[in-house]
């Protein structure tokens, strides 16, 4: 196995653990923010304008709304522009997204690897139920698609945008989290043990937006393929592939479930046998394993100094609203 291909694992582990943390510390400021209009006496501390990461049906929306309007709604710009970035950085770099940046995956990863420590192994769901239980990221997806990019006209989502419902959203998305109820506790308890047993159970089964990012990444030029005659059969890539992919059987990895995570590269012991490639022009060249990680995040904050220089990235939500709305967020419902 090459260096190269051995630290890349490193570098993975490192830029996962990187967001992971800059999510949990937006987070916390978020919580900061919101006590500041909950506790008298509490200091001010600013919004992080990444929370509204956590709004993906708000972004959805709002990219409808810039799709037939040209303008950025104002409420949670940032949401939208991270949502062209990571459906910029699908269609550019695969499903790298899920593989080496979002958070949940992150931690849908360390669960199944305590999983794996655990039991000695991870457990696998029969074929066909596995079929049947993958279908059901597209339906939710599809199901948010009629609703958002079908049945809703753009009148009904300006009013959206100006509800007070939407205004504090991402208020509501914390209080999913802070005051869980009990049957929410439960529902993550579950999810949590299932995440354990089995290999990135959320990301496999149940993620809509990974679903529209697998579609997205079957135009990427990027692949991962595999030379016939360099591939020694040892089976290593397929054993390590935590999306459950028949490596070894590919010529090139197509499937809308691998997500870039580049595990089949780190693990290949025969040099130039499996390697991420670029197809430009008709002609296939392999990717450095480091410049992968790399453009994924040039380009992700590529897209948001864009949208922080174009002035959509704060929220222009007035104080005063927040001083109103953040009280009698509990009572909000849309
Ligand atoms: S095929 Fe390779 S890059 Fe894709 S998910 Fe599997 S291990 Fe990761
Ligand atoms: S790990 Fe490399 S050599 Fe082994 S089966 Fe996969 S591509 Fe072939």
């Amino acid at each position: 196995m090459h260096g190269s291909q051995r630290s890349i694992r490193t570098i993975r582990y490192a830029v996962q653990i990187a967001f992971l943390l800059i999510t949990l510390s937006a987070g916390w400021e978020f919580h900061q923010f919101v006590l500041h209009f909950e506790e008298p006496g509490r200091p001010f501390v600013t919004r992080p304008p990444s929370v509204d990461a956590y709004l993906p049906i708000g972004a959805l929306m709002a990219f409808k709304y810039f799709v037939m309007t040209g303008t950025v709604e104002p409420i949670h710009p940032s949401g939208l522009i991270l949502f062209i970035a990571i459906i910029g950085v699908s269609l550019l770099l695969k499903k790298g997204f899920c593989g080496w940046i979002c958070p949940v995956g992150t931690v849908s990863q360390y669960a199944w690897m305590a999983g794996e420590k655990i039991f000695g192994r991870n457990f696998r769901i029969e074929q066909y139920a596995d079929i049947g239980l993958r279908s059901i990221k597209y339906v939710i997806l599809s199901l948010f698609f009629w609703v958002i990019v079908v049945a809703m006209g753009t009148t009904m989502i300006s009013m959206f945008f100006m509800s007070d419902y939407y205004l504090v959203a991402d208020v509501k998305m914390l209080k999913f989290f802070t005051d869980m109820t009990s049957l929410t506790f439960w529902v993550l308890a579950g999810l949590v043990v299932l995440s354990v047993l089995y290999k990135n159970f959320w990301c496999r089964y149940l993620c809509p937006y990974g679903a529209l990012l697998g579609i997205i990444s079957r135009w990427s030029p990027l692949k991962i393929r595999r030379n016939e005659e360099k591939c020694i059969h040892c089976h290593a890539c397929t054993k390590a592939c935590p999306a459950l992919i028949d490596v070894e059987k590919k010529d090139v990895v197509k499937s809308g479930e691998c997500f870039g995570c580049m595990t089949c590269v780190s693990r290949c012991p025969s040099p130039g046998a499996l390697d991420m490639t670029v197809k430009a022009g008709g002609n296939v060249r392999v990717l450095r394993p480091y410049l992968y990680p790399l453009l994924l995040v040039v380009l992700l904050y590529l897209v948001i100094g864009i949208g922080m220089l174009t002035g959509n990235w704060h929220s222009q939500i007035p104080y005063e609203q927040y001083q109103r709305l953040i009280p009698e967020v509990n009572k909000l419902s849309h």
